[in-house]
């Protein structure tokens, strides 16, 4: 049996069945299995629209070669005395406590919200109420930040094959569509993230691990340089080693983690708003139609930089997605963008961000908690502009000429826009790039100037970032260690559940 691999362009109106007869044909087989190993949409060419292939091909036919072997993680199994409680069931959190329980290692997973049913029951009644609860909301409760998301697994982190395949596989084993594992920017869709978690949970507890919602982690307790108790909402629990994975919204978590003597250094980070368009807008300046069969609505990925060289870009594009209010505090106003696995609201949007250093913004030398501190203050004041969690808004075209808009166009947000004076609220820094870039943009992407911007959109990147050792990953003390979006090392479902995974192979490396 041999093996070999063809890229072929096949048309968009191909079907399964059809792609079979023409991978016989053109490579002269009778009898052969395939494997697609990529799947992309070239749009480079707007008349010739089609889908670009790699596959995998074995038959007797074939004379030589070998499919690659797929590259797995050590994950080194013994019986462990020692173990771990892991604080947050995000990407971070649930990843590195399955990893640590399929070694053999006692595991608890505690999380401040509640489970995904509940919590997206608590997400339901902040929208018809206004009423937030703070456990429960688009950034806390089972599944972490991303699970009412547009589930994007892209990542941009290199040499990670073997930590997306082993994702990828728990993915597709809890409920995922298999094409992620070929499709070029695979997605999962809050619909299917939805069910994924609860399979991930369950996968955790019949590996023997126990998670505790509505547990939060308030304070830990140091004694001989070690952590030896973690205080929580619901008491006291004691373990050998302590991994925490917030996510980069929980602050008094990280001021708690702070003023414990953990270190943390303040780095780039970005802000800006969320651009949105009908997605018509976005199919057709990207392929000069409307719709096109199989293929489910048109992305883009955008960026630029000022005259001094800052980065603009766009950022978690969402086609035939929703914008929705992510925040997790009562009286701040943040926004993100979520979709189903179908794409098909009739909006697409996306962050449009401006990159900076805090200090720009705070002063130089401001400590971690200064920084944080600013952050805050900027998420309550497009609270305080509307009274509410009504969002401020502006169009794009008005915003790059300084102005406010005279009226704002229907919207996918569930609370109501409210036109603002954007100078009120951003940094002047800050609106001088993006409108850089949205200028740029616009010319890029015919139409893009019309499209309403919606704020703020401040948790593209954390600005502060957990001081690791270099070989072990530990911070602070040999037994606690940071995980995912919160230690300012990760950023977006996969890097953050990568670097969960990271953390528990390196405590698997020193546990007894
Ligand atoms: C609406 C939205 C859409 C997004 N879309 C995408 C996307 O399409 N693709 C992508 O790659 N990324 C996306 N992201 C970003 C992505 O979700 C995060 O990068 C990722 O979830 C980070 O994983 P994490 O495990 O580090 O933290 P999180 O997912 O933030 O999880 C942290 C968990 O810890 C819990 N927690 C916090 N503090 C405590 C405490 N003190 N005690 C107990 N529990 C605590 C929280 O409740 C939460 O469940 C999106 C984010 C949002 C909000």
């Amino acid at each position: 049996m041999g093996y070999r691999e063809v890229d072929m362009r096949i048309p968009l109106s191909v079907s399964d069945k059809e792609l079979k007869q023409i991978i016989g044909k053109k490579e002269c087989l009778k009898n052969f299995t395939y494997q697609i190993i990529l799947k992309s949409l070239d749009a480079r060419n707007k008349q010739k629209i089609c889908w670009q292939y790699r596959i995998g091909i074995q038959s007797d036919e074939i004379l030589s070669g070998q499919p690659p072997t797929v590259e797995e993680i050590e994950i080194p199994h013994k019986k462990y005395s020692q173990s771990a409680l892991v604080t947050g069931s995000g990407p971070a959190g649930i990843f590195c406590a399955i990893v640590l329980a399929e070694a053999g290692m006692k595991v608890t997973l505690i999380e401040r919200g509640d489970n995904v049913h509940h919590r997206r029951m608590s997400i339901q009644s902040f929208e018809s109420t206004g009423i937030l609860d703070e456990c429960n909301n688009y950034s806390f409760g089972e599944g972490g930040a991303g699970t009412f998301s547009d589930g994007k697994l892209t990542s941009r982190t290199k040499g990670i094959s073997a930590y997306r395949n082993y994702i990828f596989k728990k993915f597709i084993d809890s409920g995922a569509p298999a094409e992620i594992s070929y499709m070029t920017h695979p997605h999962l869709g809050s619909d299917n993230l939805y069910k994924i978690t609860t399979n991930l949970r369950k996968k955790l507890e019949d590996l023997g691990g126990s998670v505790l919602f509505n547990t939060k982690l308030d304070d830990l307790s140091i004694s001989e340089n070690k952590i030896k108790t973690a205080i929580t909402s619901t008491g006291s629990l004691e373990s050998d080693f302590f991994v925490v994975a917030p996510g980069h919204s929980s602050y008094e978590t990280y001021k708690m983690l702070i003023k414990r003597g953990i270190p943390f250094q303040v780095k780039n980070f970005a802000i800006g708003m969320r651009a949105e368009h009908p997605q018509i807008l976005i199919n057709k300046a990207q392929w000069g139609v409307e719709k096109l069969p199989g293929v489910k609505a048109a992305e883009y990925r955008l960026t630029a930089v000022d005259e001094e060289n800052n980065p603009v870009y766009s950022f978690c594009m969402c086609p035939g997605g929703t914008v929705v209010p992510a925040t997790a505090y009562k009286h701040t106003n943040i926004v993100n963008g979520m979709s189903l696995y179908q794409r098909n609201s009739k909006w697409a949007n996306a962050a449009i961000v401006a990159g900076i250093h805090p200090w720009e913004l705070t002063g130089n030398e401001s400590t971690p908690i200064e920084v944080l501190e600013w952050l805050e203050k900027l998420e309550s004041l497009f609270y305080s502009y509307s009274n509410s969690y009504n969002a401020p808004a502006v169009l794009i075209h008005d915003f790059i000429q300084n102005k406010s808009s005279q009226s704002l166009p229907e919207s996918s947000y569930p609370f109501n826009l409210v036109s603002a004076d954007i100078h009120q609220l951003l940094p002047a820094k800050i609106i001088k790039t993006m409108q850089t870039g949205l200028n740029y943009f616009s010319h890029k992407l015919k139409g893009f100037e019309s499209g309403v911007l919606i704020g703020l959109e401040s948790k593209t990147s954390s600005p502060v970032q957990v001081v690791r050792d270099k070989e072990l990953l530990y911070s602070g003390y040999k037994n606690f260690f940071l995980a995912g979006e919160g230690s300012g090392w990760a950023g977006g479902i996969i890097s953050s559940a990568v670097d969960g995974i990271k953390v528990a192979q390196k405590i698997l490396t020193i546990a007894k």
